[in-house]
């Protein structure tokens, strides 16, 4: 079928990529490989993408973009990096997949397990999804119990446990989020509200046999909102008086908020932990790992079913492995990103303020997040209060001003190691005629 093609020109810029995503919906669902790429809440077409260079993406048109997204996390040290590809290109030469155990398998996972208390193994998968979903069964398998905790707000990936928002409130059984997701299977899933401790003793008091408590530490998917030491803290102890596993998920966190994660915030000894994103340098690469009397109980040594024709790949591998390699050397990494952050989100406060709009913002290491509300943000309800009209109208002046914001207010940004004191600069000074644009419209409207 002949599709109509439109150029779109603005600034002098063209932008055509509303075509390529005409011609991928023809056979791709809904134009895209998962839902968040789709803009659909920011509004315009998703940008298709050429290549990516250093802290910028670089669209079909040929027009640059300052990339707040990073691929949604995993490249801490920005597109396209030298020995990350070199490594590669090196692995590539030996063969795509074998099948069978690689020593780099080894080392990447003594590379992680270095930065990490309470980790004795891990198990390598392809995808966040994979491991938050093998460490669900792992833990119910150790705890002989079938019930699960998660929080509202946070995200897990996309298996049918985890797929499963609060019912009439929280601390009760939860509901399917997507239709598909049995009843039945959501029934075991209980959903707690996120900094409140006092919800997670309702959850385990409702179901009387709770086996695990998944939870982002530093919560990346309803915005970015992280959670109290004391929180954290009291809910090792909750689950160490009723025999429940925590499963902390940093597979956003992990290498990215610190090279130790939540470890860094606060001493928090998991039971198990996912990790995906930074550890897979860009490649399909995620695990999940804890104590040896738990980890021991995945076939073969145990009876805890789990698998993975491509886990362990040694490209994905070699590309993780030279990210954890890469991020050991520099040693004040973290606090350098860190403070390009705060930069970041202290100039959006100020230019938010000076047009009138409220904003509040939080910062972990390289992630950052701002919410268009006035007050703090603990939880799911307090993040749900953002004005996501308005975020919408900054992400598209965003855009337009070269700087690529992820397209949801839920969202957390990513400060990559090729970004200076002058991209932030420059993304502030967009984000200040993006905000005087705004007020201007508004104002007319009025
Ligand atoms: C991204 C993410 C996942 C899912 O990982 P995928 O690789 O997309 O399957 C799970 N948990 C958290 C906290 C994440 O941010």
């Amino acid at each position: 079928m002949q599709l109509d093609t439109q150029t779109i020109e603005r600034e002098n810029r063209i932008y055509t990529s509303i075509n390529d995503f005409n011609e991928a919906k023809q056979v791709i669902a809904g134009g895209v490989n998962s839902p968040v790429r789709a803009f659909k809440s920011v509004g315009g077409t998703p940008l298709f993408i050429q290549r990516g260079e250093s802290c910028y993406l670089i669209d079909n048109d040929g027009n640059a973009y300052i990339d707040f997204v990073q691929s949604w996390g995993p490249l801490l040290f920005g597109h396209s990096d030298e020995q990350i590809l070199s490594a590669v290109q090196g692995a590539i030469k030996s063969g795509l997949s074998f099948g069978a155990p690689t020593r780099a398998e080894t080392q990447l996972a003594k590379a992680i397990i270095a930065n990490y208390n309470g980790i004795d193994k891990l198990r390598f998968v392809s995808s966040g999804t994979e491991a938050t979903m093998s460490a669900i069964r792992l833990a119910r398998a150790f705890s002989g119990r079938d019930d699960i905790i998660k929080f509202d707000g946070c995200y897990h990936g996309h298996s049918d446990s985890l797929l499963v928002s609060a019912g009439s409130g929280c601390a009760t059984f939860g509901t399917p989020s997507s239709p598909g997701v049995p009843a039945d299977l959501s029934a075991h899933t209980l959903v707690a509200r996120y900094n409140d401790i006092e919800s997670v003793r309702g959850c385990i008091e409702t179901s009387g046999k709770v086996g695990a408590i998944i939870i982002e530490p530093i919560a990346g998917n309803m915005g970015l909102v992280p959670a109290t030491p004391e929180f954290l803290l009291a809910l090792r102890a909750l689950c160490d008086e009723h025999g429940i596993v925590l499963i902390v998920d940093e597979v956003m966190s992990g290498f990215r908020a610190a090279r130790n994660g939540i470890q860094h915030y606060v001493n928090l000894e998991p039971d198990l932990v996912c990790f995906g994103k930074v550890i897979g340098g860009g490649m399909p690469l995620a695990a999940f790992g804890g104590r040896a009397e738990i980890m021991d109980m995945l076939s073969p040594t145990g009876a805890v079913y789990q698998a993975g024709t491509l886990s362990g790949n040694p490209i994905a591998t070699a590309a993780g492995l030279a990210m954890l390699q890469k991020l050991t050397r520099e040693k004040d990494l973290y606090e350098r990103l860190e403070s390009l952050a705060r930069r970041f989100t202290t100039g959006l406060e100020s230019s938010a303020r000076e047009f009138g709009f409220s904003i509040s913002t939080a910062v972990r290491g390289s992630m950052f997040g701002f919410f268009f509300l006035d007050g703090v943000v603990r939880d799911f309800d307090d993040a749900k209060r953002a004005d996501t009209k308005l975020f919408a109208k900054f992400h598209q002046e965003m855009l337009q001003r070269g700087v690529y914001l992820a397209c949801s207010q839920f969202e957390t940004g990513f400060i990559c190691a090729p970004m200076n004191e002058s991209v932030i600069d420059e993304s502030i000074s967009a984000a200040r005629e993006s905000f005087a644009a705004i007020a201007a419209e508004s104002a007319n409207q009025g």
